[in-house]
């Protein structure tokens, strides 16, 4: 195993991360702004290079990354083959149950469904034709977000609907975030000094999900065949009567595509606070006495609390929560707000060590808790990185 390199591509956004073969991180970057104004952010030990660039796909900004991954000072290679695999951020996989080299069957299939994950999907797909186009005789890996959840049980992914949709369309629960809440399981399982706990797992972010750990494996996850399910978000519903779409195209003249815009990307915190969706904002405007930013962070705690609830009862038995992603990493007030609904469950949480967590791996739990609360930062690249060796090292 020489280095890994790992590209997760988004609509206008292209992210690197290059690790060696202990999985120590080399250099990162992006480039943002694809196609107009694009600017690169450059990372290689503590320095930090950034400038604008001439970058108008996502070909040129593979081109632009390979001749900084060679630059003398900014790099961290000589020559292509230096590269042992390259590591794909997938959103979403759908039945693919596992991380594997690209094929032509692979990106066919990806395609035929990528209606349901359009913010990632396509590009993430654009992304891997034209690093393979850009490194032939490297070994590109796809890791899927969806990956992780392929374990839950049928009870777990099915919807009530009639069963052939199942059959006939594959309508089910997906699952999102996969990598992350793997990432966070392992971590928490070290930290537990268990093997395979019982965990649930909260990636509270922009996109939030929780999902049920039993003995390592997901076996419930809050997103479902798209990553508008679950709880409450930074712009996305979450969990919402299908009714409010017919009752809101058909009574009050809303289009279906613009319906579901507005459910991604207008509705959630931002939509409820009218402010941001950005809890840092929400929270300051919130102290100030503003009632509805107030009313967003307490539907979005409330709601996660209620998950909670229901994977413990999943679970049967529940070793740790673990709390991670800009949300759960960073927000001493939402962590807490959460556990004050928990006590029923056995939680206490240690407020001092609550509010110094931040950005760290931390067992936040009272002396007597009965379950312990972990802060556990999420680091998705490293886990795709780990992912994509493991692959090619079994070939
Ligand atoms: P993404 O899903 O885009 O990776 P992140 O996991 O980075 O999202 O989470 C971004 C969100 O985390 C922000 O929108 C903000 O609500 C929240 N966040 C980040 N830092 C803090 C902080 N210090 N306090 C409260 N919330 C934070």
């Amino acid at each position: 195993m020489k280095k890994i390199l790992v590209l997760n591509c988004g609509s206008s956004s292209m992210k690197y991360h290059m690790f060696d073969k202990d999985f120590k991180s080399l250099l990162s970057g992006i480039v943002e702004r694809i196609g107009e104004k694009a600017q690169l952010v450059h990372r290689r030990d503590s320095e930090t290079l950034k400038k604008k660039a001439d970058v108008k796909n996502h070909k040129q900004a593979i081109a632009l990354m390979l001749e900084l991954l060679h630059d003398p000072v900014w790099g961290a290679i000589r020559r292509v083959d230096e590269i042992s695999v390259v590591g794909h951020r997938v959103v979403h996989g759908g039945q693919l149950s596992k991380t594997g080299l690209v094929s032509g069957a692979a990106l066919g299939y990806l395609k035929s469904f990528e209606m349901l994950a359009p913010l990632h999907n396509p590009h993430n797909i654009t992304g891997i034709i034209e690093s393979k186009k850009a490194m032939p005789r490297v070994p590109q890996v796809m890791v899927f977000d969806t990956a992780f959840h392929q374990t839950m049980p049928r009870k777990a992914y099915m919807y009530g609907l009639p069963y052939h949709f199942f059959d006939k369309y594959a309508v089910r629960k997906y699952g999102f975030h996969g990598t992350s809440h793997k990432y966070v399981a392992m971590r928490a399982a070290w930290m537990l000094g268990k093997r395979k706990p019982n965990l649930i797992t909260c990636h509270l972010g922009a996109g939030s999900s929780l999902t049920a750990v039993k003995e390592g494996k997901s076996v419930d996850t809050s997103m479902g065949m798209t990553p508008l399910e679950g709880v409450m978000m930074g712009t996305r519903t979450g969990d919402t009567d299908p009714a409010v779409v017919q009752y809101l195209v058909k009574n009050h003249g809303f289009d279906l595509d613009e319906l579901f815009q507005v459910m991604n990307h207008k509705s959630g915190l931002l939509g409820v606070s009218g402010v941001s969706k950005d809890v840092r904002v929400i929270e300051g405007k919130a102290k100030k006495g503003d009632e509805r930013c107030r009313l967003a962070l307490e539907m979005y705690c409330y709601r996660v609390a209620k998950y909670i609830g229901a994977y413990a009862v999943a679970l049967g038995d529940v070793d740790a929560i673990v709390f991670t992603a800009g949300i759960g990493e960073n927000s001493a007030s939402m962590r807490r707000e959460i556990c004050s609904y928990l006590g029923i469950i056995g939680v206490r949480l240690d407020l001092r060590k609550n509010q110094k967590a931040s950005g760290k791996e931390t067992d936040i739990s009272a002396r007597g808790s009965k379950l312990r609360v972990l802060v556990i930062p999420t680091n998705e690249e490293l886990m795709i990185a780990r992912e994509a060796a493991a692959v090619v090292e079994g070939l």
